[in-house]
């Protein structure tokens, strides 16, 4: 199995997070890449440097203001004498002003906030980053066209990214990419399977009008858990994507059993669509070794999940999501990874 991985993704190094009321050292560490790509080469992977990513790949999913944003936005930032060592927003357009007619900003202070879903922080350095993070799930994507699973060391993660919206660590949605990637690659059907342990809500926005792309979650109940008010089970996707949006939020301290019976449950209705390959967004925070945990899932969970989707015999275009324990990280993908014989 290759595993795609380019340095440029150690650039971004975010300093602030809010939490409960208090700023802290963010978590979302260069390190964490730097454990799993230690895994990657103990398990003697392939790793493959993807090069730059295709620009129109990304075109795909993210529209042209909003990677223009995160392109240049941070040169404007600069330009402002009294600026902060991050762009983090104080303001977003509320539900009554978009109601009510609300416009994209033409200053960098009122487009952070447009741009972002909360406090997450953009530094000079994270859209190299986010390119290269997106350039291996590209990678991977195509691996799974070929029929092979492969695994893209993607960071900064992505889950949590809207189409045109930045949050939760998150800027451009790499498994949304991955998965319009095999789309237009042929694949007339393709699924996302999200077992990172909070709500992908940017992969389920992003694809919950359409039936060509199914998408099934596994995660920590959002009403006492990030993203706090999208991943409930009532949400089944729209219009032509009525159905093929399927959320399974699990209570807090659910343990493996809980766990693999909704990954299985996950994998069956993926095979129901009809999905002919399948992107996986792979977090280790749902380990009970996670700082922040919510679920209670052991190194053995994480074996039997990559044995469970390696089994449904659908070429994996694996995409790496969160997971924060810099001593964890590395144990947990290798365990993951066994199953697909890597
Ligand atoms: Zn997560």
């Amino acid at each position: 199995m290759k595993a795609f991985w380019n340095p440029l993704e150690l650039a971004h190094d975010p300093q602030f997070f809010l939490q409960r009321g208090t700023a802290k050292r963010n978590f979302e560490v260069p390190g964490r890449a730097e454990a799993l790509l230690a895994a990657c080469r103990e398990m003697g992977l392939a790793i493959v440097d993807p090069g730059p990513a295709d620009p129109a790949a990304i075109l795909t999913v993210h529209p042209p203001d909003y990677v223009e944003y995160l392109r240049d936005g941070w040169q404007a930032w600069e330009a402002m004498a009294d600026h902060g060592a991050e762009m983090i927003a104080n303001i977003h357009p509320s539900p009554e002003m978009l109601a009510n007619g609300a416009k994209r900003s033409g200053t960098i202070v009122g487009q952070v906030g447009w741009y972002h879903a909360d406090a997450n922080p953009t530094c000079r350095e994270t859209w190299v980053s986010a390119e290269a993070a997106a350039a291996c799930a590209i990678a991977a994507a195509d691996e799974a066209a070929s029929g092979r699973h492969a695994y893209a060391l993607a960071r900064p993660p992505g889950h949590h990214a809207y189409a045109a919206r930045a949050g939760g660590h998150c800027y451009l949605n790499n498994a949304a990419i991955a998965a319009e990637r095999l789309r237009r690659g042929g694949a007339a059907r393709v699924a996302i399977l999200d077992i990172d342990s909070h709500h992908g809500n940017g992969t389920q926005g992003i694809f919950w009008e359409r039936d060509d792309v199914f998408f099934a979650s596994v995660h920590g109940d959002p009403n006492g858990y990030y993203p706090w008010y999208v991943g409930h089970a009532g949400e089944r996707g729209a219009g032509a994507g009525a159905g093929c949006n399927l959320n399974m939020p699990l209570a807090r301290g659910s343990g493996d059993e809980a766990w693999l019976a909704a990954i299985g449950a996950g994998l069956r209705e993926v095979r129901r669509h009809g999905a002919e390959a399948l992107v996986v967004s792979l977090g280790m925070d749902a380990s009970r070794d996670e700082p922040l945990h919510f679920l209670d899932i052991t190194d053995d969970g994480f074996a039997r999940a990559g044995e469970a989707i390696a089994a449904s015999g659908l070429p994996c275009a694996i995409v790496q999501e969160g997971g924060y324990n810099l001593d964890a990280l590395g144990r947990l993908l290798r365990r993951f990874l066994a199953g697909f014989g890597g």
